[in-house]
């Protein structure tokens, strides 16, 4: 079926006339000033619209002109526009932004994609939503938004936002390229959202194919694996006995895993109802902690493996059961839950100590043959595994020490298997239940598959289920063969 796109067009400009303005087309409507949209456009990037917008306003009061930027230091633009994203970034790209306009083009904002990207940290993206909302000139800005809705209505079959750009650059008629970005922005933040779109209040709900889109309500069914190969999901259910009520046995039929680890149980085997205990087809093995109510793990598997281990060998992070070692033929799974650094990060030492035992089991382990650790690392790696890495630098999960673990972590070989597949922002396994955070995915990831470096090939998909409800976090999974 042909995607009607002239219809598309008219019935989102009817409905989001309700919606909130994004930042960049407001401050294009209020100032007319191609430097102040090419300098709120780069704040903008992985930035919440209001933070931008405030940035936006603090910077202007101090510099409404390429001179008047010049005039402020790094240092001093960092100050001005914390918490944008990527602030520091931001900031040295700010303060060399005056220069390189002054040196190649006398001092004006050019209006040229080409011309634009050559400026710092201008992509095609930026240069893109410049030229079109900033010089009213053809452009197409495809950001996340157009690039999955495109997709989501089978208008494109692309990869990539520059492959979207290219294939609209073909298709799209001329006459929307420049309204495009702001129509399927607004739309994608209000209805056709990333996470879980309100198909059932959609205007566009009769003629959207719904490619690869699981809305709102609906829980996940996967799709059968290849011959030879595991299915293997881990999910923190942030206690057992709530996600029962929850439906945490049907989603793990859906699932139809290999094998289904999971953390924090918050719960001894006896305090659990048999048919947890009892799947068919499924053997279970329990590792609770010794406090009732906390922590705790434990896998279901449809093979019985060849042995099973307890814990690390350490007392204390064994006391809270945060470690189960299943042996398999040619692989070992380790389904972990890795501590928290605790407000004021007052358990971080025991959190690094942990971290290292962990390595060096995966080390040791990984002589003998394939590793594959899951489980809640509680920890988000780079900035691009959260919502808001401004405001968090060293809360705990996203504290120094605890990034640095994971670079040493990858840096020694082993693969974060959702990273191998996925370097999309915005793909998040944790939500806090505050602020309505899921719904408009301010999110962390802090789940994990993590393999050897000599079983990297073994890993043949990598998802994240953040469809999936029942615990804060969702469950994540791979393909392994
Ligand atoms: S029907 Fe659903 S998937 Fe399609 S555009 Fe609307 S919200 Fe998005």
């Amino acid at each position: 079926m042909v995607f009607d796109i002239d219809t598309a067009v008219a019935l989102l400009e009817q409905e989001v006339r309700t919606y909130q303005v994004p930042v960049v087309d407001l401050i294009a409507a209020q100032t007319r000033d191609p430097f102040k949209v090419l300098v709120a456009t780069i704040l903008s990037a992985r930035t919440r619209d209001e933070v931008t917008a405030a940035a936006a306003r603090r910077l202007f009061a101090r510099a409404e002109t390429p001179d008047g930027l010049a005039a402020l230091d790094r240092k001093t633009l960092e100050k001005i526009i914390y918490p944008v994203g990527f602030f520091r970034n931001k900031a040295r790209y700010l303060a060399a932004l005056p220069g390189v306009l002054e040196r190649e083009f006398q001092g004006r904002v050019p209006d040229t994609v080409e011309a634009l990207t050559r400026l710092p940290g201008v992509g095609r993206k930026t240069a893109n939503l410049v030229v079109a909302v900033a010089f009213n000139k053809p452009a197409i800005c495809v950001d996340t938004h157009v690039h999955r809705i495109m997709n989501i209505w089978g208008y494109v079959h692309t990869r990539t936002p520059l492959q979207t750009e290219m294939a609209l650059r073909e298709k799209l008629p001329q006459r929307y390229w420049i309204r495009i970005n702001s129509l399927l922005v607004a739309f994608g933040q209000g209805t056709c959202r990333p996470q879980r779109p309100r198909c059932d209040r959609c205007v566009l709900a009769a003629m959207c194919p719904r490619i690869g889109v699981t809305p709102a309500g609906s829980a996940v069914r996967a799709a059968p694996v290849a011959d030879g190969r595991l299915r293997m999901v881990s999910w923190n259910v942030n206690g057992l006995r709530a996600a029962l009520k929850k439906g945490f046995l049907d989603t793990l039929h859906e699932f139809d895993a290999d094998i289904f680890a999971v953390q924090e149980i918050k719960a001894m085997p006896e305090q659990l109802p048999p048919e947890v205990k009892n799947i068919p087809g499924y053997h279970v093995y329990w590792n609770p902690a010794q406090k009732k109510g906390y922590a705790g793990t434990a896998v279901f598997c449809r093979n019985r493996p060849l042995a099973v281990v307890h814990g690390t060998g350490r007392e204390e992070p064994d006391s809270e059961g945060r470690v189960l070692v299943l042996e398999y033929d040619d692989f070992f799974l380790i389904n972990s839950y890795f501590p928290n650094a605790g407000p004021g990060l007052r358990r971080l030492e025991f959190k690094l100590s942990f971290n290292r035992a962990m390595l060096a089991l995966m080390d040791r382990l990984s002589e003998k043959k394939s590793v594959v650790l899951c489980g809640d690392l509680n920890v988000a790696h780079r900035e691009i595994d959260l919502a808001n890495p401004a405001d968090n630098v060293n809360n705990p999960g996203f504290s120094a020490p605890e990034r640095a673990w994971m670079d040493e972590l990858v840096g020694a070989g082993y693969v974060d298997t959702f990273r191998h597949f996925n370097q999309e922002p915005e793909h998040y396994t944790w939500w806090s239940y505050r602020f309505n955070a899921r719904a408009r995915n301010i999110g962390w990831r802090i789940d994990y598959f993590i393999v050897d470096p000599g079983s990297r090939d073994r890993v043949h998909a990598a998802a994240i289920h953040d469809e999936v409800p029942g615990s804060d976090h969702c469950p994540v999974s791979i393909e392994f063969g």
